[in-house]
């Protein structure tokens, strides 16, 4: 027993993390490979299932046991039948991950997405492991969410669940990549801070980053920028709030390395928004990038647990 681990794989738009992990949340060995997402799907998977066989055979030259395997992968997942549905960043459309893999390593296999993994590693290991009822929302170049309720992450019915990002908060604003317009993710995203600033300041490659860096040195129109978006993130997370009635909101992705600087100005606005609802804590995520590969982890203990 104290040898088993599982095979871990976070794959994103441009590369993978892998890694073997413990029942423990232990990682024995981690590697980072690109995806390739330029060579198209099929590709890709051949990669994927390379790459997992190469870690299940290099944990039993280790002396250790390899007994599932969770893959996480972004877009539409179905999770129950271990199908990436649609996958705009890598191209897959109804990848059977599950019984592909399966079919190659031999072990148990549970397929899931991304966001609600990073969640599920927050929840369960990370900034969010004091409470029951945790709100993860990743923030980079999209916005999504994970709604994490005693270390289990809800899907939805048609594995959609926790699209913040699509909260409308400026009806009639921006276009947004869904086709709506006005959607937190086109107002409050890294990709939308950066954009709005270059719109404003006809300053060419311009990261949300920056305007965050150059807002904390006082800069006016950095200053406006940001707290546009704070403002309309504030918006946002009203809503969640209404929804989800979160004990910890838990920010990660590229956005919340601006630390204090987003979390303080936030919470500011988000208690002056308040009526009945009771505030959350906000706090910055804890496992930076690995909560991907952390949360496929979890996603393959959990699939054994219930598969035994
Ligand atoms: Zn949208």
């Amino acid at each position: 027993m104290s040898n088993d681990v599982v095979v871990a794989l976070d794959v994103g738009g441009t590369g993978m993390k892998c890694a073997l992990v413990k029942p423990d949340g232990t990682v024995v060995h981690a590697e980072r490979h690109p995806t390739l997402a330029q060579r198209g799907p099929e590709a890709v998977t051949a990669n994927i299932l390379d790459i997992a066989d190469g870690l299940a055979g290099r944990a039993r030259a280790e002396g250790l046991e390899p007994v599932a395997v969770g893959l996480v992968v972004p877009g539409v997942i179905d999770e129950e039948n271990g199908v990436a549905v649609w996958s705009s960043n890598v191209g897959f459309r109804d990848v059977p991950m599950r019984e592909l893999m399966q079919e190659r390593l031999g072990l148990p296999t549970a397929v899931g997405h991304d966001v609600r993994a990073g969640g599920l590693a927050e929840a369960r290991l990370g900034a969010g492991v004091s409470e029951r009822h945790v709100l993860f929302i990743a923030i980079g170049t999209g916005i999504a969410a994970a709604h994490v309720v005693d270390g289990k992450a809800e899907a939805g019915a048609h594995g959609a669940a926790g699209e913040v990002g699509h909260i409308v908060v400026r009806p009639g604003g921006p276009a947004c990549l869904c086709g709506g317009r006005g959607c937190l993710e086109a107002v409050a995203s890294a990709s939308a801070v950066g954009r709005r600033y270059v719109e404003l300041s006809g300053e060419a490659g311009v990261t949300a980053y920056d305007v965050a860096t150059r807002a904390a040195a006082g800069e006016e129109l950095a200053n406006r920028v940001w707290t546009e978006a704070v403002e309309a993130f504030a918006d946002g997370l009203l809503t969640a709030q209404a929804l989800y009635d979160a004990g910890i909101i838990v920010l990660g992705g590229g956005l919340a390395e601006a630390g204090e600087a987003l979390l303080a100005p936030l919470r500011t606005a988000l208690q002056a928004r308040i009526t009945f609802h009771r505030m959350p804590q906000i706090v910055r995520a804890a496992l930076g990038d690995t909560a991907g590969c952390l949360g496929a982890a979890l996603l393959a203990l959990d699939h054994l647990e219930v598969t035994q």
